[in-house]
């Protein structure tokens, strides 16, 4: 695996690739673990050639700590990935991505305000900003975002659209622990005690999960999982909203239609999020947006 730390040396590593082999990329924040693994592999399938960039990105922080408390994990991180087959690794410093305080910011209109959104101002310019920068040097066909930051998905698709990125945009199913807690970098900040309560977002979304299918009023459903919080000092609720999946705007009634329950909160000082989404054996086109080892014909 070739490690390139400056934008010159990845422009001409990929101008030697483009055009002749399938560049698929793979974003990330490091400290690795077996869901960004899954990416790299389902990336594998599909190209001959497999980026990925590790950079904690400023811009998306909105809170100065959580940049402060990331996890870093390098020397692992690079075995990791020459360990699946990833071609080449671009680790850039801030200074690189940001010479200057950046001109844009990024306005999602029908995200910004929702969820991820209004929880965390600025957030998604940031990531917006970001991916752009490294779309831009990198010039992935194919590239590979999980389903766990399911909102990331849509603004990444809309920033695809909206500036005609030249390149495919897939999802990769959510990677979960044993006990069903989605795999996150932000899991190695828990105390084993906050590890074990972590698990309550998932068995939340699961129990919202059987309501809706049990045929329950949605906002009957809200309730009830805002209420089973109300109760728990371990953890607490940030939000917990059911969406269209098309939309991904809060839906009022259930028919079936491919839709996902998303929950944010605190263990501790540690933000998770997660995600599962209903009904999309209902809808064919929505399988087609996975790309995963499993999935991948
Ligand atoms: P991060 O390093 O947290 O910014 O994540 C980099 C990419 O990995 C994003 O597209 C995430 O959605 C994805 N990712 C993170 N956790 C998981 C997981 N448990 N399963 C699948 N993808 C994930």
């Amino acid at each position: 695996m070739q490690i390139i730390k400056t934008i010159a040396g990845v422009r001409d590593f990929i101008s030697t690739k483009k055009g002749q082999k399938r560049i698929g990329y793979v974003p990330t924040m490091g400290a690795l673990h077996l869901g960004h693994m899954q990416l790299i592999d389902s990336a594998r399938l599909e190209s001959e050639i497999v980026v990925c960039s590790i950079f904690v990105n400023p811009t998306q922080f909105n809170k100065a700590k959580d940049l402060e408390n990331y996890p870093v994990d390098l020397a692992n991180d690079i075995k990791k990935l020459e360990d699946a087959g990833c071609d080449m690794l671009f680790i850039p410093e801030v200074n690189d991505m940001y010479p200057y305080q950046a001109g844009i910011k990024f306005i999602f209109k029908q995200y910004d305000t929702l969820l991820e959104g209004a929880f965390r101002p600025g957030h998604f310019s940031g990531v917006g900003l970001v991916v752009s920068k490294f779309f831009n040097i990198i010039q992935p066909d194919t590239a590979y975002f999980g389903q766990k930051d399911l909102q990331q998905y849509f603004i990444i698709k809309q920033l695809q659209l909206d500036l005609f990125f030249p390149v495919s945009i897939k999802l990769v199913p959510t990677v979960r622990e044993s006990d069903g807690l989605a795999m996150s970098s932000r899991n190695r900040l828990l105390s084993d005690q906050e590890r074990k309560d972590a698990v309550k977002f998932y068995q939340a979304l699961q129990l919202g999960a059987q309501l809706i299918e049990e045929h329950q009023d949605l906002n009957k459903v809200r309730d009830r999982i805002h209420h089973h919080f109300d109760r728990d000092t371990t953890v607490s609720l940030e939000y917990f909203e059911i969406v269209s999946f098309h939309t991904f705007t809060p839906i009022k009634t259930y028919h079936g239609e491919p839709i996902a329950l998303c929950i944010s909160g605190y263990v501790g000082s540690t933000r998770l999020i997660d995600n599962i989404v209903l009904g999309e054996n209902n809808h064919p086109t929505i399988n087609k947006l996975y790309a995963s080892p499993s999935q991948v014909s």
